[in-house]
């Protein structure tokens, strides 16, 4: 180890207004006005500071208290003691595995180095897929495809949330019979502020694989049951020729060994900001190789959240790489907190070249100094 201290831990309540409200599929009837987020800062005796967010609620979610108790004195460098440490933070509060992701951006600052070059990865660009947030009517729905097509996107992700919305996955393959699509049913998790989320039995989503198989070029059906419901996964996998995936906000590596241990995806995609940090990323992402099993991992949190998933794709050469675009949610909206917000150039995304994560806040959003 290094010899260097954490002294402190930071926090910043974000809440930053939309251009206009956001309904994602996720949060079942509920219409989003802000980017809720909570931004940390993780101090050290060497004068350098590393930075970590996680999504938030109105109002936020405050623990910088208990977070600084936990990490004080501790070596940033340490990742495996501080996980230990941060894996009983969850007991009574919050998912805490964010905080990782700072003690990364630490030790890349330190060592001079972006983190995918620490993790053996490098900078080459990966394909970017747009990926969506909301049901639109198909018109308003293809208006934004033919947009992305023109920036150079070659992958779009939709999301339905029932039978009837592959009305809009068929007019879009219609119109961009060579587009690559991944389809979302969103029904891995929601968050039930006004209404739960709509579900499928095992039946039911086979029914619909069914038609995406007849759609054609659909690069993988998302979450199309409950997160836990490993075994109907593993059914369901054996039911249809489309690929499956899930696990982007499944709880720790064991739960992904789940997924892995039944047969039960295609396409694991653990986010590394909710689920794993950046080093069980790489654990997980090692073995689902192994399996044959594809790892792309769910990036939509903000724009740390997306550099830290960044950084894993980089260092296990991953194949492809979410991009959060559905107007209001731009890059700019989930990327306020930083100072320079990730773009799209030619359907390919740049992993930054930069000291540890890459990125700098963004003092007019976050505050402090
Ligand atoms: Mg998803």
């Amino acid at each position: 180890m290094s010899g260097m201290q954490i002294t402190g831990v930071t926090q910043h309540h974000v809440s930053y207004p939309l251009e206009e409200s956001f309904e994602p599929t996720w949060i079942p009837d509920y219409a989003q006005h802000t980017h809720e987020a909570e931004v940390f800062e993780v101090e050290t005796d060497a004068g350098i500071t590393g930075v970590t967010a996680s999504p938030s609620f109105a109002g936020g979610l405050e623990y910088e208290t208990p977070l600084s108790l936990f990490l004080a004195g501790e070596d940033p460098h340490d990742i495996e003691g501080i996980m230990n440490k941060l894996a009983s933070i969850d007991l009574v509060g919050p998912r805490p595995w964010h905080i990782e992701l700072a003690l990364w951006d630490i030790i890349g600052k330190d060592a001079g180095k972006p983190v995918y070059e620490l993790l053996g990865g490098s900078d080459e660009p990966v394909p970017a897929y747009a990926s969506t947030g909301q049901m639109l009517p198909a018109d308003e729905r293809l208006e934004y495809v033919e947009d992305r097509v023109d920036e150079g996107f070659e992958a779009v992700k939709l999301r339905i949330t029932e039978p009837a919305d592959l009305d809009i996955v068929r007019e879009v393959r219609d119109a961009f019979p060579e587009l690559t699509l991944m389809v979302d049913a969103n029904k891995g998790w929601a968050v039930r502020v006004m209404d739960d989320e709509q579900r499928w039995s095992v039946k039911e989503a086979a029914a619909v694989a069914e038609e995406l198989e007849a759609i054609g070029g659909v690069e993988w059906f998302e979450e199309p049951l409950p997160r836990h419901n490993y075994d109907g996964y593993a059914r369901l996998r054996e039911m249809t020729a489309v690929p499956i995936a899930g696990g982007e906000f499944n709880e720790r590596a064991g739960e992904l060994h789940q997924f892995l241990d039944r047969d039960a995806v295609d396409v694991l995609q653990p986010d590394a900001a909710l689920v794993t940090g950046i080093k069980r990323a790489l654990e997980v992402a090692g073995r689902a190789r192994e399996d044959g099993v594809k790892f792309v991992p769910h990036t939509w949190t903000n724009a740390i959240g997306f550099a830290a998933n960044l950084h894993v794709i980089a260092a296990i050469d991953g194949g492809w790489c979410e991009f959060p675009h559905d107007p209001p949610w731009t890059p700019e909206a989930w990327g306020a907190i930083v100072s320079e917000p990730f773009e799209v150039t030619d359907g390919l995304v740049q992993p930054r070249d930069r000291p540890g994560l890459g990125i700098e806040l963004d003092r007019d959003v976050v505050g402090g100094e």
